[in-house]
């Protein structure tokens, strides 16, 4: 198994760690950097040794997948999972976290032991792990080393090796460069927060209505027609919808959940896979783990104030494919202005958020602007939009964790508002044909535009002198 530069330092940093004493290693890694890799080397190294080991996922349907996975790398496994056949003389054991737990103390006790998407480790269970296995070293495998309410992991691990940035593996082609667009705001006064995001049936209520899901598909047929994607939704009911919407286009879409059936579920994927679905919904089912085949269009309509989740979301589209060149994302729950880029630079400790935003403001040292002419954002370091049109102003500040939406639209309105200011000024300075002219070819207006609005203000000055 060939490992990347970055992921054999990482490994070799983790294993340094647990030489000196420390027993519970985090490995961060972007979504795509190929954290399962990782782990099937740490898995197959112990068993060369003759050590047991133990993969942990937190998703039954994450299971089947890896197993795959572990197959193709060669590595012989047994289960721990309900329902499925023990293997149990194997020395690598791939497990479901609910499963293990009931079976603890008839396990072999392992040496190693990988969780992968180790932000779900909840610390009672990682206790018990930790408690009847006295020996083991734990390596916790995610993307984003913080709870859903923020919260870090330092309960659960000792230390972190972090990976390359998002923006490095882009930059050197390991994940795809993506285009963002952010077309609409919805509108969620009201609906209230619980553990740290949005309360999911509010949520599902406030962006399940045919304008916001018209506007998914829309948006689909304008900046990705054709392209094959994801959309992510805030409930069953909303993704469904989304899934008929694009079909009373024409798009062949499909909705899939984790209450599916097992068959009925790779029926989906695979009729995506096979180029027969172009669009495929889902609520959270895609969020983490779950291997989606390649796409390029990845659809946000499930606002979260969830760092993490955000990330895990986008980090689908990332993913490189023989003939992509970049990936197109549509957020249409205006999760960009709460956190920032997809590849913003971010600061990870297992301290959390609390942290990250002690230093003073979003603590990411994100902010956006988005282009009024094609809703692209772009990083507010950025003067002129893909798209050709210049920045106004910046479009807004970064936001606070206690900001509200209100603010966002205040902020978005505000910026609109001085974006006309600013035309207006422009027109105002013109005094000359030849300025008219200069500012239609600035905005690629044809000259007639020019030559009407410099006449129409000739009249104008007449009749004032008259
Ligand atoms: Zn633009």
């Amino acid at each position: 198994m060939e490992l990347r530069d970055y992921q054999a330092t990482m490994l070799d940093e983790a294993r340094a760690l647990m030489r000196s004493g420390t027993r519970r290693v985090l490995l961060r890694l972007a979504t795509g950097g190929g954290k399962t890799v990782m782990a099937a080397s740490m898995l197959g190294g112990a068993a060369d040794r003759g050590l047991g080991s133990q993969f942990i996922v937190h998703r039954r349907e994450l299971i089947e997948q890896t197993s795959v996975t572990f197959r193709s790398a060669g590595i012989e496994h047994g289960l721990i999972a309900s329902g499925m056949p023990e293997a149990s003389h194997r020395l690598v054991q791939l497990a479901g976290v609910q499963t293990l737990v009931n079976r603890l103390e008839r396990v072999a006790a392992p040496k190693l032991i990988v969780m992968d998407e180790c932000h779900h480790a909840v610390a009672g269970t990682w206790q018990r792990v930790l408690e009847t296995y006295p020996g083991a070293f734990l390596i916790g495998l995610t993307a984003t080393p913080e709870r859903l309410d923020g919260r870090g992991l330092k309960d659960q691990f000792d230390a972190m090796v972090d990976g390359p940035s998002t923006a490095e593996l882009i930059a050197r082609g390991f994940l795809s460069p993506f285009r963002y667009f952010a077309p609409g705001k919805p509108d969620l006064v009201g609906v209230p927060e619980r553990g740290g995001d949005f309360n999911r049936s509010a949520l599902g209520a406030a962006m399940d209505k045919p304008k916001l899901v018209g506007d998914v598909v829309e948006h689909y047929q304008r900046l990705a027609p054709g392209e094959q994607g994801i959309v992510f939704a805030a409930s069953r009911d909303h993704s469904r919808h989304i899934a008929e919407a694009f079909a009373a286009e024409g798009v062949a879409a499909a909705h899939i959940d984790g209450s599916m059936s097992d068959s009925e579920r790779a029926r989906i994927v695979e009729a995506f896979r096979a180029g027969d679905l172009r669009v495929m919904s889902n609520v959270d089912l895609f969020g983490e783990g779950f291997d989606v085949p390649g796409l390029v269009y990845c659809g946000l309509a499930r606002p979260t104030k969830s760092l993490s989740l955000f990330l895990q979301q986008v980090g689908r589209a990332l993913r490189i494919m023989p003939g992509k060149s970049q990936a197109i994302i549509c957020d249409h729950a205006g999760n960009a202005f709460t956190h920032g880029l997809p590849d913003d630079p971010r600061q990870w400790t297992l301290e959390g958020r609390a942290a990250r935003a002690g230093g003073g403001g979003a603590g990411d040292g994100f902010s956006v602007r988005q282009c009024l002419d094609c809703y692209q954002v772009s990083r507010s370091t950025v003067a002129v939009c893909p798209c050709g049109s210049p920045f106004p102003i910046q479009s807004r500040e970064p936001e606070r964790e206690d900001g509200d939406l209100f603010e966002l639209k205040r902020v978005a309105e505000q910026a609109e508002a001085a974006a006309k200011a600013a035309r207006k000024d422009e027109e105002r300075a013109c005094v000359t044909l030849a300025d008219w002219e200069a500012l239609a070819r600035k905005r690629g207006y044809k000259p007639g535009w020019a030559k009407h609005q410099w006449e129409f203000r000739q009249k104008f000055k007449r009749r004032k002198a008259a």
